[in-house]
């Protein structure tokens, strides 16, 4: 499946009509977070596809964008694809708005659990992709507080397997900055800006058909 990501940086080229012939074939938009709500919904009307999305850090909670799915600590399945979601970032101020700890993302990924237990009991894996705000730790991130990944997302990954890990909030000022990395059976992508992915949907082993 074409799937457009986006986080993070608004692209030119993606907020005019070209947005169509640019993003042709795309079947789902999945947003990291720390974009405007108007620039979501300009995506989800121009494509006409569903979007799913996580909220970052810098990010309005009094203004969701419409047309979307907040999948934060939820799990989703759309036409075969099984998503869930993780928003924000390392707590590093007083003043925290869609940060957390290491201590509050593990028990985010608590509350997600019996979702994904169910998913490895009827589909045979826990998970397809996990879109988050914040990078894992030490892949795609930085040495500052604010930019430090977690290391709840790091077992994660050990655990539940997911094919892909989409996250933002590592901008990008470096070309040749690496963007996609693999650890074990997960992909994770860095999305600043945007990317087009073709996400291969894996045929549901079901238990009946044991
Ligand atoms: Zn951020």
């Amino acid at each position: 499946m074409k799937v457009l990501t986006v986080s993070d940086e608004i692209v030119p080229v993606l907020h005019t009509p070209a947005v169509r012939e640019y993003a042709q074939g795309v079947e789902m938009i999945l947003a990291c977070g720390d974009l405007p709500a108007e620039y979501l919904e300009y995506l989800v009307s121009m494509l006409n596809v569903p979007m799913f999305y996580v909220l970052g850090n810098h990010d309005n909670a009094e203004r969701p964008p419409e047309g979307g799915e907040n999948v934060n600590l939820r799990v989703v399945e759309y036409k075969g694809l099984l998503i869930a979601g993780l928003e924000g970032a390392q707590r590093y101020n007083s003043k925290p708005h869609f940060q957390y700890t290491e201590n509050e993302m593990r028990a985010h990924i608590a509350a997600l659990t019996p979702a994904l237990l169910l998913n490895k009991a009827r589909y045979g894996r826990y998970l397809d992709v996990l879109i988050t705000h914040a990078p894992p730790y030490q892949i795609h991130d930085g040495a500052d507080y604010a930019h430090r990944g977690f290391k709840a997302f790091r077992w994660f990954i050990e655990h539940y397997q997911p094919r892909y890990l989409i996250h933002g909030h590592t901008h990008i000022y470096d070309k040749r900055t690496e963007t996609i990395t693999t650890r074990g059976a997960t992909t994770i992508v860095n999305t600043v800006g945007y990317k087009i992915l073709d996400i291969p949907i894996v045929a549901s082993r079901r238990k009946e058909e044991r």
